[in-house]
């Protein structure tokens, strides 16, 4: 009976998850996530509830400038869709061309608190502890604590035109975005960090088991899947940042796993682990030749419930990433040199590799206690190609798609538009099949594509664009430009197509290439 009764409240509770807020069983709390011993002196936790508003989180930063004007600033480096001023956070120690830039920002989903107030402790630590000054002789910290303020404000996901920031990297539909990107293309950072949070209990879960589950790892790593980004990054958040972040993690008995989130298809769950979309953060910033991670502490929907625990989680992760690029600084940058130097193939489609009947540790909310449950996965660090293309010499671009040329430019790509008309020798696509997605994403109707390609003379008239591959973020505009591209132009439907014509944009392959061909 009282396990029925436990059961019957388990299963209130799940309930009102999908509606707001979802209240964890406090045992569960106590039993599984204790607030750790530690003072964290940010406004959160001043007060009695609730989280650091944006003008507390404004008052703590201009209070901390005031005091330490030698090694922070603040700058405001855009707006809000409803007008609200984007603080960036930078700790520093004199000019930091020699040094390693970390870039580190927070609160790009607005429901997802404890990312800011890691940040703001992480800020003020920073300043005031005498043994972490030694970072600033080698490391140069850039913060945004809060990208999405408007968000936070409404503790919603979404930015004020209903955009979710964390689809919007291939797309550029809001400020915030174009924002972050500015911000990364002027600091050039080594390292990005970005601090989300994730959902424990989720409506798939509900299939696996009659019990009540919940996903439970204090951190989640997300690191770069799309094979796009250069083996050589990927080995280094594998072997050189996660090893770091897991060993303290440990030592503080704290939780991790890899990122994974759930999908079902006719009943059948399965967890994607890590993601290879360009959409979303981790990606984006490693195609620009950084080292690339988003962080997810236990979270969403949980309101203010371990709120210090999750706090204390992501600062260690901030303070371990940044004694680790200290300690690894000469390696972080030939790592990136020969990043930038790569020219392997592009993967254009790929597919992650499946495997069934993963065991798998969740909380039973019911019996309190972790259980084993066997899942199917989908792992994208495993991803196979199924189809590539050598890198071409350029990418060539009528007129006609400048809407794809501004965004490419506000991702940092350079772009030269031809002053005269040119014929060169292109590759052409011509649009085999065509289909559009039953549901949107952002507003719009992805469109999938396949393509036949034709080598041919075409003139360019002046007006039209060049794309040119020997440039630092080429790997941006490969992943946005090849037309079968999940999330890139032609399926987020940037550039529009027609089933039987030729797209606007075109391959000059290098000589080699051609050769091959003929
Ligand atoms: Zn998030």
């Amino acid at each position: 009976m009282k396990r029925f009764v436990i059961t019957m409240v388990c299963m209130l509770c799940f309930g009102m998850m999908s509606y707001g807020q979802w209240h964890e069983p406090k045992r569960v709390t106590q039993k599984f996530f204790p607030d750790p011993d530690v003072e964290i002196d940010v406004p959160a936790f001043r007060k009695n509830s609730g989280y650091t508003s944006y003008k507390e989180m404004t008052r703590f930063i201009e209070d901390l400038v005031d005091k330490y004007p030698e090694l922070l600033h603040n700058e405001i480096v855009g707006e809000t869709q409803k007008g609200r001023s984007i603080p960036l956070v930078t700790v520093r120690k004199g000019d930091d061309v020699n040094k390693i830039r970390l870039f580190y920002f927070a609160r790009i989903h607005g429901d997802e608190p404890a990312g800011t107030e890691s940040l703001l402790f992480l800020i003020k630590q920073l300043v005031e502890k005498p043994e972490l000054q030694y970072l600033l002789d080698k490391v140069s910290f850039y913060i945004m604590p809060m990208v999405n303020v408007d968000g936070a404000q409404a503790f919603g996901r979404y930015t004020a035109n209903r955009i979710d920031l964390n689809r919007d990297q291939s797309k550029l539909q809001t400020p915030e975005a174009k924002m972050l990107h500015q911000v990364v293309n002027r600091i050039v950072p080594h390292v990005s960090v970005d601090f989300h949070e994730y959902q424990p209990v989720r409506a798939d879960f509900r299939k696996l088991s009659s019990d009540v589950l919940a996903t439970p790892w204090d951190v989640m790593f997300l690191y770069s899947g799309n094979p796009n980004v250069p083996q050589v990054l990927r080995d280094a958040v594998d072997n050189i940042f996660i090893p770091a972040a897991e060993e303290i993690l440990d030592r503080h008995q704290l939780t991790h796993h890899p990122y994974y989130s759930s999908t079902s298809s006719l009943g059948q769950v399965s967890l994607p682990v890590g993601g290879t979309s360009p959409r979303s953060t981790s990606n984006a910033m490693a195609l620009k030749n950084t080292i690339s991670l988003l962080m997810e502490t236990r979270g969403i929907k949980l309101g203010a419930t371990s709120l210090k625990r999750r706090t204390w989680a992501g600062y260690l992760l901030a303070e371990t990433f940044a004694k680790t690029a200290y300690e690894r600084e000469s390696e972080i940058r030939s790592i990136i040199a020969k990043s930038i130097a790569d020219e392997t193939d592009i993967a254009v489609r790929f597919t992650a590799k499946t495997v069934s009947d993963v065991p798998l540790s969740f909380i039973d909310l019911t019996k309190n206690e972790l259980v084993s449950i066997p899942v199917d996965m989908r792992l994208s660090a495993e991803s196979k190609p199924t189809l590539v293309r050598p890198l071409p010499e350029a990418y060539y671009i009528l007129p006609q798609a400048h809407e794809a040329v501004d965004v490419l430019r506000q991702m940092g790509v350079e772009v030269s538009e031809l002053t005269h008309s040119e014929t060169v020798e292109v590759e052409a696509f011509g649009v085999r099949t065509y289909r559009e997605s039953a549901s949107p994403v952002g507003g719009v109707y992805p469109v999938n594509v396949t393509t036949e390609q034709t080598i041919k003379r075409v003139e360019f008239p002046a007006g039209s664009f060049r794309v040119d591959m020997k440039q630092r973020n080429k790997r941006v505009a490969t992943v946005l430009l090849e037309p079968e591209s999940a999330n890139g132009f032609v399926n987020y439907r940037v550039v529009d197509v027609n089933l039987g014509e030729e797209m606007p944009m075109y391959r000059k392959l290098k000589t080699k290439s051609i050769n091959r061909k003929h």
